[in-house]
């Protein structure tokens, strides 16, 4: 599922390949999948256009048409971003935008869990899904706040309302690089507790941001690139284990992360 790291990449493939391009028409394969706007109202804002410059918000990706309005889109569990130059289309394409150079971007989407929508602005989308601060700008003091709160430490990460972002294997990462259980109640989190996981936050978004969210890339000493049932804990050698928390499956190493 894209999280965070993973729609930074979908941004630069963007802004590498589809900033400045005249926009000659666009097809909207599943009108369903558009929020608050008809076919036609984005069809015609894209038609003529051409994208001004590319911004994201938690696990949003929003790129904002010369015309005015913002294009929003949002990867759901399996979404991406292809750009065709002279290969076919993927089979899932949702949205087609065809620039006048004979190229064309495609937003690719197996599942229909994704969405589309047309705002004036980032904060519109921000405020009508009342999305928190993104995660790598500001997660230090929204988690700060954490105090007197109710419920699981990774139940309030992946909390897109306190900080936008963080999916479930980003979430399960940060607690481990944290050394925190993911169970570990937000009222029993100490000062330096509540440092530790601000910075894993931090750390960890940054560096799979800059390693392209490829988890063959990520440093030795992560849990993603072995995240199953049994795999040795890449920092002590133990056993990870699969459970549940927050109402999903999660991993962790449990001589790391006590138990609280
Ligand atoms: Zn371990």
């Amino acid at each position: 599922m894209p999280e965070l790291p993973d729609v930074e990449t979908f941004r630069d493939l963007f802004e590498r390949t589809s900033l400045g391009r005249d926009i000659a028409d666009a097809e909207v394969r599943s009108p369903e999948m558009l929020e608050d706007a008809d076919p036609e109202a984005l069809v015609s804002a894209l038609r003529g256009s051409s994208f001004g410059e590319a911004a994201r918000h938690g696990k949003w990706l929003l790129a904002r048409l010369e015309s005015g309005p913002w294009l929003g889109l949002h990867f759901g569990m399996s979404g991406r971003l292809v750009f065709l130059d002279d290969g076919d289309e993927p089979a899932h394409t949702r949205l087609l935008v065809r620039f006048a150079d004979g190229t064309a971007l495609a937003y690719d989407c197996v599942r229909k869990l994704g969405h589309l929508a047309l705002v004036d602005a980032p904060e519109e989308l921000v405020e009508a899904h009342r999305l928190g601060p993104d995660a790598l700008s500001l997660a230090s003091r929204e988690l700060e706040r954490a105090r007197g709160r109710r419920g699981t430490i990774k139940g309030r990460l992946l909390d897109q309302g306190v900080v936008a972002g963080i999916g479930n294997v980003y979430a399960d990462e940060i607690l481990f690089q944290a050394r925190l259980h993911p169970a570990t109640r937000v009222d029993e989190l100490d000062e330096e507790r509540r440092r530790r996981l601000a910075g894993a936050v931090r750390r960890v978004l940054r560096t799979a941001t800059d390693r392209d969210a490829d988890p063959g890339a990520f440093p030795a000493g992560w849990l993603t690139p072995d995240r199953e049932e049994g795999a040795p804990c890449p920092r002590c050698g133990g056993t990870v284990i699969r459970t549940r928390v927050a109402g999903r499956s999660t991993y962790l190493c449990p001589a790391c992360q006590q138990a609280p």
